[in-house]
């Protein structure tokens, strides 16, 4: 589809029947007209000047056996990462307050497995109730859950569940053999339907091309509901790993990607993640203009003289961006009064039914 066939009018409708060739001549676009309209549909959803916060805490890190091929964490590659087996509910929970303090409102907890064993899974229920008495919203990323797991982080109060599709089908089976596209979908499927908000991204500059960022989009747009969170990763080249050293990704085809999944999913939040420190602070900005409105703080801002915290802070003030407020609270009654109450029913709905397990 040429780009003057598309209705640029409509974008900033809610659709799930996108066409490949809708996505491809978006991400065409010259690159003015796709920010403008991307920051355009932002500003019906969303406050432009506000950025949700994320923390991430490695709750149980590496000798993990499956084999994707950018990540140190797999057991299969000598990358000199150090292993810790899954941390104390009490240490979790420090880690938890430490950032709330500095301004997470998220925590999101993630842990090194193919699939979380039974027991495994208790222990982090535990730190899921723990953080949500924090007045948290919690995000957990544990590898493939089973229906009935799903429903017990549910009940646990999770939020959000992260499991992302990494990119296009066909590209996918370049990076990972140790599990199918399809094992991730049903994961997502399990996720959905214990009622647990969805966040379902893909990562960038792994090798793939065009085609394949469009059908990562396409597969996520055309979900029977977005994911609420859409995380956008650039990889991090790491020594040892398969991808260490393929050619990196044109910045601006990162921010393309960006401003294509704010139009396709416009009331989903967009989130910068791995691959964010090695931005510079003009490439993070033109990253929210295209509608990134999330970031992830790495679990380095729970040391106490944290120089990318404050590299963070430091670029909020100048861009004039606020933290936006949890859409989850440990009491009903002040969820109700934040304003995010009116924004998104299905994340109310979700924090209400949550904030009773609290
Ligand atoms: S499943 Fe997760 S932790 Fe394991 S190798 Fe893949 S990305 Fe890394």
């Amino acid at each position: 589809m040429s780009t003057a066939a598309l209705d640029l009018n409509s974008l900033g409708n809610v659709r799930h029947d996108w066409t490949l060739g809708e996505v491809s001549a978006l991400l065409a676009l010259p690159f003015a007209d796709l920010v403008f309209h991307a920051q355009r549909v932002h500003r019906t959803y969303f406050n432009p000047n506000e950025v949700q916060v994320s923390t991430l805490l490695s709750i149980k890190t590496g000798a993990c056996p499956e084999d994707c091929a950018y990540c140190p964490q797999s057991v299969r590659y000598d990358t000199g990462l150090e292993r810790e087996e899954l941390m104390a509910v009490d240490a979790v929970l420090e880690n938890a307050r430490a950032a709330k303090a500095k301004g997470a409102t998220r925590f999101c907890m993630g842990a090194a497995y193919r699939s979380p064993k039974d027991k495994q899974l208790k222990v982090v229920a535990e730190m899921i109730r723990g953080v949500r008495a924090l007045g948290m919203e919690t995000c957990a990323t544990l590898g493939m859950l089973t229906p009935q797991q799903a429903l017990e982080l549910k009940e646990a109060g999770l939020d959000y569940y992260n499991h992302n599709l990494d990119s296009s089908e066909e590209f996918y089976e370049k990076i990972i053999t140790t599990r199918t596209f399809q094992d991730r979908l049903d994961t997502l499927d399990s996720v959905r339907n214990a009622g647990i908000n969805v966040c379902c991204g893909g990562i960038l500059g792994m090798g793939e091309d065009e085609t394949d960022r469009a059908k990562l989009l396409l597969t996520l747009a055309n979900m029977p509901q977005h994911p609420e969170s859409v995380p956008v990763n650039q990889l991090v080249q790491v020594t040892g790993t398969p991808l260490k050293g393929v050619e990196p990704l044109d910045p601006f085809d990162f921010v393309r990607t960006v401003a294509v999944a704010r139009l396709l999913m416009p009331r989903s939040h967009v989130r910068l993640s791995a691959g964010r420190t090695e931005m510079n602070d003009q490439m993070q900005a033109l990253c929210f203009l295209a509608g990134a409105n999330s970031i992830f703080y790495g679990e380095k801002l729970l040391t106490t003289d944290n120089p990318e915290s404050d590299r963070d802070q430091a670029l909020f003030k100048r861009l004039g961006i606020s933290p936006e407020a949890p859409a989850v609270c440990a009491d009903v009654n002040e969820h109700e009064s934040h304003h995010c109450a009116d924004r998104c029913g299905s994340v109310r709905k979700t924090a209400v039914e949550n904030a009773a397990h609290a």
